[in-house]
């Protein structure tokens, strides 16, 4: 091997072994839809850019597709598309920054050239309009998970922030989380009733994801989960992400979640098509654009790690900011570049460095790997 073969191939050791940095759920990608924001600009306002992730040392984002459940049917999967679309504009922009993952295998390579994998999901099962071949469609445009609800009940899920009618999942519900085991899709059951996560949780054959909750004894909000939720979601090798958002992280700023439940779900516009997106847009203009300062502060986040990580054990620990798709952050976490402190109190309160590593992204990775196969 010749000298120069032999310190290429020290680089690339190197680089393999770079961390790789998971957060389970960000909603930028409606700013890109909605504002047209150039991502890899470090932009004046919102928690995440393409420079904030590196400043933050996060390399493998979770970016939602997140539509509002006053789009419904085919208003839903219109929608959906459009911002797979505004994802597209992102990776073809800018190939040198960030690049689509669709598997664990893809996602560590692209982390180890130096670049940011952008991970798809699906915000709410009512975007696949109750049709099995539209999950199936989006699993081809590279999505790999998906929320079974969002703020309300669809026709088949039951949400945490909505009046039980299903009694959890209904059979065509439980099919939809049988057939995402089967594309290699990972059932995220962030915002579904208690009720829908056990019979979740039953029905799949792969470990699931609560992409954007905290914990429900540290802060008294449905968006959360008990600790024998926490407990399920371990047994079934799954991850629960903190997320950092109002109200999830301090029972003083339930106030606010609330809120955004009632202003952003309850509304339902008799519109289609243009004027359902310009109403989309007035809501997203008037309820998530503000970054309002709540009760809530880094020490917080880290109370509900070191919570579920008491509860579930070490190896189902993540976090999912919900950055973006919140109106009250942290002190001390107000974006993703902050992350970076969240770490060092972490080590500070005792986390080994291999313990951080899986809490910052190795659980997710994990489970990311099992689900899709690769
Ligand atoms: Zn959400």
């Amino acid at each position: 091997m010749g000298r120069l073969l032999g310190a290429a191939l020290l680089l690339a050791v190197a680089a393999g072994a770079q961390n790789v940095v998971i957060d389970s759920h960000i909603d930028t990608l409606q700013r890109v839809l909605i504002e047209n924001v150039d991502l890899a600009r470090r932009l004046p306002n919102g928690h995440v850019d393409l420079p904030r992730l590196r400043q933050g040392g996060v390399n493998a984002p979770f970016f939602a597709l997140w539509c509002p459940t006053y789009y419904k049917g085919s208003e839903a999967v219109r929608r959906t598309l459009q911002l797979r679309d505004a994802a597209q504009r992102v990776l073809d922009a800018h190939p040198d920054q960030i690049q689509l993952a669709t598997n664990a295998a893809e996602l560590e390579r692209i982390a180890a050239s130096g670049k940011i994998a952008m991970i798809l999901t699906v915000e709410g099962g009512h975007q696949i309009a109750d049709d099995l071949a539209v999950l199936r469609v989006y699993h081809r445009l590279g999505i790999r998970s998906m929320t079974l609800t969002h703020f309300r009940n669809n026709n088949w899920a039951d949400s945490s922030t909505d009046q039980p009618r299903h009694n959890g999942l209904t059979a065509f519900g439980k099919q939809v989380v049988r057939e995402m085991n089967r594309l290699g899709m990972i059932v995220d059951v962030s915002h579904v009733a208690d009720k829908t996560f056990y019979d979740a949780i039953e029905a799949t054959s792969k470990p699931v994801m609560a992409s954007h909750s905290s914990c429900r004894a540290l802060s008294d909000v449905p968006r959360n989960m008990t600790d024998d939720m926490i407990r399920a979601l371990a047994r079934n090798g799954g991850v629960i992400g903190v997320n950092f958002g109002e109200g999830f992280l301090n029972p003083k700023d339930a106030g606010a979640l609330k809120q955004a439940i009632t202003s952003t779900a309850y509304q339902e516009p008799a519109l289609t098509g243009k004027a359902l997106d310009d109403y989309a847009a007035a809501q997203y203009a008037r309820d998530i654009l503000g970054s309002k300062k709540g009760f809530s502060t880094l020490d917080d986040a880290v109370a509900h790690i070191d919570h579920a990580v008491k509860i579930a054990g070490m190896d189902h620990v993540g976090i999912g900011s919900d950055f973006d798709g919140i109106s009250t952050v942290p002190a001390g976490l107000e974006d993703i570049s902050k992350l970076p402190a969240l770490t060092a109190a972490l080590r500070k309160h005792g986390y080994s460095e291999q313990d951080v590593k899986k809490i910052l992204g190795g659980n997710f990775l994990r489970v990311f790997r099992e689900v899709t196969g690769k």
